[in-house]
C-alpha cells in the first residue's frame, strides 16, 4: 500500500513538476517577440512526464497543461499565448499529448527492458571473468587499472580494489618496466600483442605471465585503453630455467670431460666439442663448424668412408662402441681413438644429435704392438738358435736367418756381408731383397766409407737415419744402387777374435729404429756368431775324432800285441814254469820213497820241505794264472742256479770238510742268479776254503750259507765260527798278496780274496764282509737276480 502510494505521489510529483517547468519556459521565451509556439513546450513536458514516470503521469501532465490553458485571461497568466480551449488546436494538442504520452511510455518501457537485460548480461560476463582461471587486466589510456578480475589480482598477490586506479608500472621492476615500453607504444598504435612478460607480486617474487594484449580504440580510432588475458607461466619458466640450467651444466661437463668428446646433428653441424679434443688434436671448435670440416682434417683419404660411419648414427636407438679410429692431429701424427656414440634429444628445430666420444687408446696400442713385435722377435730368436743348433750348413743357415729378419722386422733388406780373408773387402754371403746375381758375388769395400765397413771398424751397431743424409760414410754402391734410406748393421763375431762380418738391416723408407728393433738385429748376429763358433769347433772335432781313431787302432793294435805275448807268456808260465816244479816234487817223492833207507830224518824233512815248497810255489803259480785269466776272458753273463753251484763246491771241498769236521749248514734254496758258472764255483769255494781254514786250534769250524734277494739282487752270505778280522784289515784283505798270519799258522797264497773280488766285479757284483777280531766273520756277495 505505501508502496503504491509513495508511486502515485512520485507520480504527481513529477507531472506538476514537468508542467511548472514547461510553464517557467514558456514565461520566460513569451519575452522573446518571436516566441508564439509555448504549447510545444507543453507537450515536451508531457512527455517528459511520461518518460519518468508513466502513461498516467503524462496524462496528468495533460490535465494539469488544459487546467493551466484555462486560467490564462487572468493576469498574471495572460502572457501565455494558448488557444482557445475550445479550439481546433487545443483537440489537436490533446490528441498529441495522449498520443505522445502512450509512445513515449512504450518507448520507456522497452529501453527499460533493454537495459534491464543489459544489466543481466554484464552482470554474468562481470561474475565469468571474476571466475576466470587466466588474469584479466584492463587499463585506461594513463596505463591506470581500471579493471582486473579475482584471478589477476590472487595472481599478484593483491586484493582486488587495491589495484584498480593503479598504474600498471606499480607491478613492475625496473627491468620489467623498460620491457613493457615498446609493448605499450605497440598497443597506442593499434597492435595486439602475444608475449612474455614478468611482474612483480607483491610479496616481491617474480610472476612470469604469458600476455595476450588488445588496444581499446574509440570509434574515431583514438587509443583509449589496452585489456590482457593474463596466464600465469611461471612454472613453465622455471621448467625452462631449470632445461636451461641442466643444459648448461651439460654443456659444461661435455666441454671439461677429461676425454674427447664431439656433439654433432645430422645435418653435419658440430654443437659442441670437448676441451680435450682440441688439446689432443690442435683443432678448436672454430676449426670444426661441420663433420665434414672434421673427417677432412683428421681422416683425409678415408673421410669419404668415416662420414658415412657417422651418417649411420643418426638411426640408432642406444649407445654403440664404434671401435677404434686412427685420427690425424694438427701436427701430423697420428692417434688411435675408440670411438662410441649415443643419440641425445633431438633439437628443438627437430634435428637429431649424437654424442660421439673417444678414448685415446694411441699409447696402450703403441705398447701392445711393441710387445707383440718383441715377442715375435723373441720367437724368431728362439727359432734361428735351434736351427743354428742342428743347422751344419752355414748357407742354409744364413739364408733362413735373413729371411726370419725381414719378415720380424717387415724391412726390405737383409744382408749378412762375410769379410774376406784378405781383410780389405766384403761379400755378400747372404740375403734378402737384393737384385738377382749379387749374392755369392757382390763385394763392398770393408773401410770406413761403406756402413758395413765403419760397423767393422767401430765394433758396435751402426744406425742410419737416412743415408742421403749420413755423415759418418758414404754408403756403398750396393745400398744407393737400391735406394737405400734407413738401417742398423751390427758386427758378427767370427772366430780367433777375427770377425766374421757385417749383419745388416736396411729400407727404402724412412724409418726410425727402436733400441729393441737394434737388440733384436744384434742378437741375430750374436746368434749367428755362436752358430759359427760351433761350426768351427765341430771342424775341430771332426779333425780331432780322425787323429784320435787311428791313435786308437795304433793303441789297439799295440794291445793286442801285448796280449799275444801275455797269453804267450802265460803259457810259458803254465808249462815251462810248472813243468821244472812237478820234476821236484816228482824227484822229492822219488828221493823219499826210494831212498828212504839212506836219507836220516833230517834230509828227510829237507826233501819234504822242497816238496811242500814245490807245492805251494805251483799253487801260486796256479793262482795268479787264474787271477790273471779273470782279468782277460770275456764273460757272458747268463741265468745261473745258485744251488749247483753251492752242490759243487761242497763236493769239491767234501774231503777237506770231513778232515776239519766242519758243520755245514746250507739254508736251501738258493736264487738264480745272472753270472758265470766257472767264476762263481771258485769264487765260493775260495770263500768256503777260507772259512774252513781260519778258525781257531780245537775249533770245529760251523760255516753257515744261506740267500737273501731284495730288489733284482740277491745277497749269498758265508758265515764262519772263525778267527775273524780286525776293522782296519778288512779291506786290504782283498788284495793280491795281503795275508794277515804266517803260513806256518795258516797256509795260503794271499790271492784267494783278490780272485773272489776281482771274479765278482766281472761279474757286476759286489763283495764284501762283516767282522770282528775273535768273533768269526760274515762275507757276502751281491748279484743281479735272473728272472
Ligand atoms: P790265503 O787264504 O791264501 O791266505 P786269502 O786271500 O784267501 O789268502 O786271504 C787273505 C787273508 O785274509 C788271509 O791270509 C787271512 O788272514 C784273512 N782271511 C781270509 N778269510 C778269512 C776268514 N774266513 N777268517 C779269518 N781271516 C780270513
Amino acid at each position: 500500500m505505501l508502496r503504491q502510494a509513495n508511486s502515485q505521489l512520485r507520480r504527481y510529483a513529477i507531472a506538476a513538476g514537468s508542467v511548472l517547468i514547461g510553464l517557467l519556459l514558456s514565461y520566460g521565451l513569451s519575452q522573446l517577440a518571436t516566441f508564439d509556439r509555448p504549447f510545444l513546450l507543453f507537450l515536451a513536458a508531457i512527455l517528459v512526464s511520461s518518460w519518468y514516470g508513466d502513461r498516467q503521469t503524462g496524462l496528468l501532465s495533460l490535465g494539469l497543461t488544459l487546467g493551466l490553458s484555462g486560467l490564462q485571461i487572468w493576469w498574471p497568466l495572460s502572457w501565455l499565448i494558448f488557444p482557445p480551449l475550445a479550439s481546433l488546436s487545443t483537440a489537436v494538442f490533446v490528441l498529441e499529448g495522449v498520443a505522445g504520452s502512450h509512445l513515449i511510455h512504450s518507448l520507456k518501457h522497452q529501453a527499460d527492458q533493454a537495459q534491464q537485460k543489459l544489466r543481466v548480461s554484464q552482470g554474468e560476463y562481470n561474475r565469468f571473468l571474476d571466475i576466470a582461471n587466466e588474469g584479466v587486466w584492463a587499463i585506461d589510456r594513463h596505463q591506470k587499472t581500471t579493471y582486473v578480475n579475482q584471478r589477476m589480482a590472487e595472481m599478484l598477490g593483491y586484493p582486488v580494489k587495491e589495484m584498480l586506479g593503479r598504474p600498471i608500472a606499480d607491478f613492475m621492476d625496473a627491468a620489467g618496466r623498460a620491457a613493457a615500453q615498446p609493448h605499450l607504444i605497440n598497443r597506442q598504435q593499434g597492435l595486439r600483442e602475444q608475449y612474455d612478460f614478468r611482474w612483480v607480486r607483491q610479496d616481491g617474487s617474480d610472476l612470469w605471465s604469458l600476455m595476450s594484449a588488445s588496444p581499446i580504440m574509440s570509434a574515431t580510432g583514438q587509443f583509449e585503453g589496452a585489456i590482457a588475458m593474463v596466464t600465469d607461466i611461471s612454472d613453465r619458466k622455471q621448467i625452462e630455467t631449470e632445461l636451461k640450467e641442466s643444459e648448461a651444466s651439460f654443456r659444461r661437463a661435455v666441454v671439461n670431460a677429461p676425454f674427447p668428446i664431439m656433439i654433432h646433428a645430422e645435418d653435419g653441424e658440430i654443437l659442441q666439442i670437448s676441451n680435450a679434443l682440441t688439446e689432443i688434436t690442435g683443432y678448436t671448435f672454430a676449426d670444426l663448424p661441420t663433420i665434414q670440416h672434421w673427417v677432412q682434417l683428421a681422416y683425409r683419404d678415408r673421410s669419404q668412408q668415416v662420414r658415412l660411419d657417422i651418417s649411420k648414427l643418426f638411426g640408432l636407438a642406444q649407445r654403440v662402441d664404434e671401435g677404434e679410429y686412427k685420427v690425424q692431429i694438427k701436427n701430423g701424427e697420428f692417434r688411435i681413438w675408440e670411438f662410441s656414440s649415443a643419440p641425445l634429444n633431438r633439437l628443438a628445430d627437430g634435428r637429431r644429435v649424437v654424442i660421439s666420444m673417444a678414448s685415446d687408446v694411441t699409447e696402450r696400442k703403441q705398447a701392445e704392438t711393441a710387445l707383440t713385435k718383441r715377442l715375435k722377435q723373441q720367437a724368431a730368436i728362439a727359432q734361428l738358435s735351434q736351427q743354428a743348433l742342428i743347422k751344419s750348413d752355414l748357407d742354409n743357415l744364413f739364408d733362413q736367418t735373413t729371411q726370419l729378419l725381414a719378415q720380424s722386422l717387415e724391412i726390405d733388406f737383409v744382408k749378412v756381408s762375410e769379410l774376406l780373408p784378405e781383410g780389405d773387402r766384403l761379400r755378400l754371403r747372404a740375403g734378402v731383397g737384393w737384385r738377382a746375381g749379387l749374392i755369392g758375388q757382390a763385394t763392398l769395400s770393408a773401410n770406413r766409407n761403406s756402413q758395413a765397413g765403419y760397423t767393422l771398424s767401430v765394433k758396435q751397431p751402426v744406425v742410419v737415419q737416412d743415408l742421403r743424409h749420413e755423415t759418418r760414410f758414404t754408403g756403398s754402391d750396393l745400398l744407393i744402387n737400391h735406394h737405400v734410406i734407413s738401417g742398423i748393421s751390427v758386427l758378427i763375431e767370427g772366430v780367433a777374435h777375427r770377425p766374421f762380418g757385417v749383419l745388416g738391416v736396411h729400407t727404402t723408407q724412412p724409418r726410425t729404429f727402436t733400441q729393441d728393433d737394434i737388440n733384436f738385429v744384434q742378437t741375430v748376429a750374436n746368434v749367428l756368431a755362436s752358430a759359427l763358433e760351433r761350426h768351427h769347433n765341430e771342424k775341430k772335432i771332426q779333425q780331432l775324432n780322425v787323429s784320435l781313431e787311428e791313435r786308437v787302432s795304433l793303441r789297439t793294435q799295440q794291445l793286442e800285441e801285448l796280449n799275444q805275448e801275455l797269453q804267450a807268456f802265460t803259457y810259458s808260465v803254465s808249462h815251462d814254469l810248472r813243468a821244472p816244479l812237478r820234476a821236484m816234487q816228482g824227484f822229492s817223492q822219488a828221493l823219499l820213497e826210494d831212498n828212504h833207507e839212506q836219507l836220516d830224518s833230517l834230509g828227510k824233512e829237507y826233501v819234504t820241505r822242497i816238496e811242500q815248497a814245490a807245492a805251494s810255489l805251483d799253487q801260486l803259480i796256479q793262482d795268479l794264472l787264474t787271477y790273471s785269466r779273470l782279468g782277460r776272458t770275456d764273460i757272458c753273463l747268463q741265468p745261473i742256479d745258485l744251488n749247483q753251484i753251492v752242490e759243487e763246491v761242497t763236493q769239491l771241498l767234501a774231503a777237506d770238510l770231513q778232515t776239519t769236521q766242519t758243520h755245514l749248514v746250507l739254508k736251501k734254496p738258493f736264487p738264480s742268479v745272472l753270472g758265470s758258472y766257472r767264476i762263481l764255483v771258485q769264487v765260493l769255494a775260495n770263500l768256503l776254503s777260507n772259512a774252513i781254514k781260519f778258525v781257531a786250534p780245537d775249533v770245529n769250524p760251523v760255516v753257515q750259507v744261506w740267500g737273501e734277494s731284495y730288489g733284482d739282487r740277491c745277497r749269498l752270505w758265508i758265515s764262519d765260527n772263525g778267527i775273524g778280522i780286525a776293522l782296519q784289515h778288512q779291506t786290504r784283505i782283498f788284495s793280491p798278496f795281503e795275508r794277515l798270519h804266517g803260513v806256518e799258522s795258516y797256509p795260503g797264497t794271499g790271492i784267494g780274496l783278490a780272485i773272489v773280488k776281482r771274479g765278482v766285479e766281472r761279474l757286476q757284483g759286489q763283495v764284501g764282509l762283516e767282522s770282528q777280531l775273535g768273533q768269526g766273520s760274515r762275507f757276502w756277495l751281491e748279484l743281479p737276480l735272473a728272472h
